[in-house]
């Protein structure tokens, strides 16, 4: 499947995920890669997968995607103690999906002004989706974007972020019911195909090729920045992080381990460690982006490691009707990934302590990969992964502190702004009509 087509599509025509046929070995360009910009890495690595967007767009993209962000490096490396940080959270929402949703945008907007057309994107958030969705799609020409989430069910900043973005073409629709509700509204509505079409909707999931491969830049551009190979502590929820690391490494970056950092919802943590996939109850967390149980990514990753799709079909199949399944073929799961599951206490016990030695302040999300990275001893570097910003979570980081040292000019601006919203109930009916009536004609 062309490029392209696979972006926009988002889900392979079976509802299966869409892979690249083969990985390829990039070994042979890491030394010409050491010390490239982190914009100039993105369009090689862009180009190894893409054969239908030309170069100099490629560079367009990811030059505009980039200079969104408020650090000259992209995604700065940080020292603290013994650890490496790298902050993902330099982009407009403040969260690593910035990195993705940035590239995302731009490459959706070309393709519209290429083969012409709309598209409506449609999504359902918790919380950070969201905003990075729409920092990646406003202002775009020829895309509109709907986003579902529960009222009154994500943090006032998390909303704020989203409803006080003034763009005609971004509509927030605050659902009177949970993320549950809004997940199966969205899922019913891409369900009907008819409406579907008609109305050109497109999803920007984690599953999306783009996102993943977009996540692999970092990966490659901090592991070619040390002469050792690199273990990267990656907080991880729906999976979409850890598996561009994954298949980072699968294509020659030079990195060691993978530390799987779960809170505790720590369904993949246990997987990693027993080979037992199995449904436990969804916990809420102070880290509230990783608080999932089924991690739609994962199925990216069972596909290489169980080698078939009638293998993973299989595996599949036992876990919707037994709410379980099992790897039993005597081999380790896999030994690059090392898996820890970090409670509450010891997330915020992490916040305190680096700041307390270090000055350092670390979000929840970001504190659950320091604390799992210190229960290994890798012998060479270690990075762990900041996915957002402290400020984004500035009460759970006060608890951990005791007292306020998150903030960030973007955030204190919101609250003087205007909000835009639409309050629907949760019903798929009053969502179609909406969509309907504001969708691009
Ligand atoms: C989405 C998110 C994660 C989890 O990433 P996955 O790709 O879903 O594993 C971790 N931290 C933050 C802040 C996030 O927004």
């Amino acid at each position: 499947m062309p490029f392209q087509e696979a972006v926009m599509t988002g889900l392979a025509p079976d509802g299966g995920l869409l892979l690249p046929e083969s990985i390829p070995d990039l070994r042979g360009r890491l030394e010409g890669w050491r010390g490239l910009q982190f914009g100039d890495l993105a369009v090689e690595l862009f180009e190894e997968f893409v054969s239908d967007i030309p170069r100099d767009v490629l560079q367009g993209i990811v030059a505009k995607a980039f200079s969104a962000f408020r650090h000259e490096d992209v995604t700065p490396l940080v020292r603290v103690g013994d650890l490496h940080v790298l902050e993902l959270f330099h982009g407009p929402t403040l969260a690593f999906k910035d990195v993705a949703m940035q590239v995302l945008g731009g490459i959706f907007e070309h393709i519209l002004a290429y083969r012409g057309g709309r598209l409506n994107i449609l999504c359902a958030t918790s919380g950070d989706t969201g905003s990075a969705a729409i920092a990646g799609v406003r202002q775009r020409a020829n895309i509109r974007i709907f986003v579902l989430y529960p009222d009154g069910g994500t943090s006032a900043l998390q909303e704020r972020q989203m409803t006080t973005t003034p763009d005609a073409n971004v509509h927030c629709l605050a659902i009177e019911g949970s993320f549950d509700d809004c997940q199966r509204i969205v899922k019913s509505i891409f369900g009907d195909l008819e409406f579907k079409g008609r109305f050109d909707l497109g999803a920007v999931n984690s599953v999306n090729w783009a996102r993943v491969l977009a996540q692999t830049v970092y990966y490659f551009h901090t592991a070619l920045r040390f002469d050792k190979a690199v273990t990267f502590s990656v907080p991880t929820g729906n999976f979409g992080d850890i598996l561009a690391g994954y298949l980072a490494r699968a294509m020659g970056a030079p990195i060691d381990k993978l530390v799987l950092a779960t809170n505790s919802n720590d369904i993949l943590a246990r997987f990693f460690a027993t080979g037992v996939y199995s449904l436990g109850p969804v916990r809420r967390t102070i880290s509230p982006s990783m608080d999932i149980q089924v991690a739609s990514n994962f199925e990216r990753f069972l596909y290489y490691r169980l080698g078939s799709s009638e293998a993973l079909e299989a595996f599949m199949a036992d876990f919707s009707t037994n709410g379980a399944a099992s790897v039993e073929d005597g081999r380790p799961i896999d030994k690059s990934i090392l898996p820890a599951a970090v409670s509450e206490e010891e997330t915020m016990a992490t916040i305190g302590d680096v700041y307390a030695r270090h000055g350092y302040v670390l979000d929840p999300h970001t504190a659950v990969g320091v604390a799992a990275a210190r229960r290994f001893q890798p012998s060479g570097p270690v990075v762990c992964l900041a996915t957002a910003h402290p400020a984004k979570f500035p009460e759970s980081v006060h608890a951990a502190v005791g007292e306020d040292v998150a903030s960030h000019p973007a955030l204190e601006g919101l609250a003087d702004l205007p909000e835009r919203k639409t309050v629907l109930p949760p019903d798929v009916d009053a969502v179609k009509e909406f969509i309907a009536t504001h969708a691009s004609a």
